[in-house]
């Protein structure tokens, strides 16, 4: 894959550590040869970013808090200074209030409705508008799914809900903007230990059953959801777009519990 994606220009938004699963997509596209840039939420993970980004050859690392519209402008206005076009942005963010991520969805309060709605929903959209326009050459966009958004899975909620709405979003915005060649997709990964994964109750419950129920009979990595985002983020996915592709040991086709898991 050394050479896939040479001479693309990709920003990457979500890396807070070296376990996001931004990172996993962020050295799959570096070792294909594309050259990156970062946007970080916060002042407090500049400092984690800043080193990733040197490790993958980029020193383009521009602060984006997604729920403030400004802040999304002043990411692509300071992008623009340092390309004049780019290929691809990936969306790997999302947030809920962790006291919702237990109990019941039933009890979810409007303010946290919106707030999920707003950073895990909106923000692409509002990213894949203003990203749209400098991808020149046609371009691909990805976001970052979960199961949950198809079926209903413990404690997922809120979150269930919003990617629903961000699968739907995948679908439209693929529609819109096929005509300029820039594609839309989504991976729906498999549970994997993150900050943001930290934050669900009874995680490492959900990551047990995972493993023992998927058809692979374990869970998926990083950097297996970074080579599958390099086949949609490159033009080895060039016929592709308006999908939610399953990296998830292929848990999604299971039906009921393997009779021969054990007990959690
Ligand atoms: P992570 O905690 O490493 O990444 C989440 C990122 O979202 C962080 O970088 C955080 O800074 C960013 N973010 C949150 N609010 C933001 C805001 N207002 N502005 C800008 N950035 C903001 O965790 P992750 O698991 O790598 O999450 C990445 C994506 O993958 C999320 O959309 C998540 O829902 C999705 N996902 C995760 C799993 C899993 O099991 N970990 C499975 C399927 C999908």
């Amino acid at each position: 894959t050394s050479q896939l994606m040479a001479g693309k220009r990709g920003l990457i938004m979500g890396l807070a550590n070296d376990k996001s699963i931004a990172w996993g997509i962020a050295k799959a596209c570096a070792n294909a040869g594309a050259e990156l840039a970062f946007s970080y939420q916060g002042e407090a993970l500049k400092k984690r970013v800043d080193p990733l980004a040197a490790e993958v050859g980029s020193d383009i690392v521009l602060p984006c808090d997604v729920g403030d519209e400004d802040s999304i402008d002043a990411l692509f206005d300071a992008l623009g200074k340092h390309w004049d076009k780019f290929d691809f942005i990936v969306h790997a963010i999302g947030f809920s209030d962790k006291s919702e991520l237990r109990g019941r969805y039933v009890d979810t309060s409007k303010q946290n409705f919106l707030m999920s709605m707003d950073i895990s929903v909106w923000s692409f959209t509002s990213v894949v508008k203003r990203a749209a326009p400098m991808m020149r050459d046609g371009g691909s966009a990805l976001t970052l799914t979960y199961y949950g958004a198809e079926k209903v899975m413990p404690h997922y909620n809120v979150m269930g809900v919003a990617k629903a709405a961000l699968e739907a979003s995948v679908r439209y915005l693929a529609e819109d903007l096929g005509r300029d060649a820039i594609r839309v997709n989504a991976i729906s990964a498999g549970t994997i230990k993150t900050l943001a994964a930290s934050g669900i109750g009874d995680f490492r419950y959900i990551m047990k059953w995972n493993e023992y129920n998927s058809p692979l009979r374990r869970t998926v990595t990083q950097d297996e959801v970074g080579n599958s985002a390099l086949y949609l983020l490159s033009d080895l996915g060039r016929a592709v777009t308006g999908e939610v592709h399953h990296v998830d040991a292929g848990y999604h086709v299971i039906g009921m519990k393997n009779p021969d898991a054990p007990d959690i």
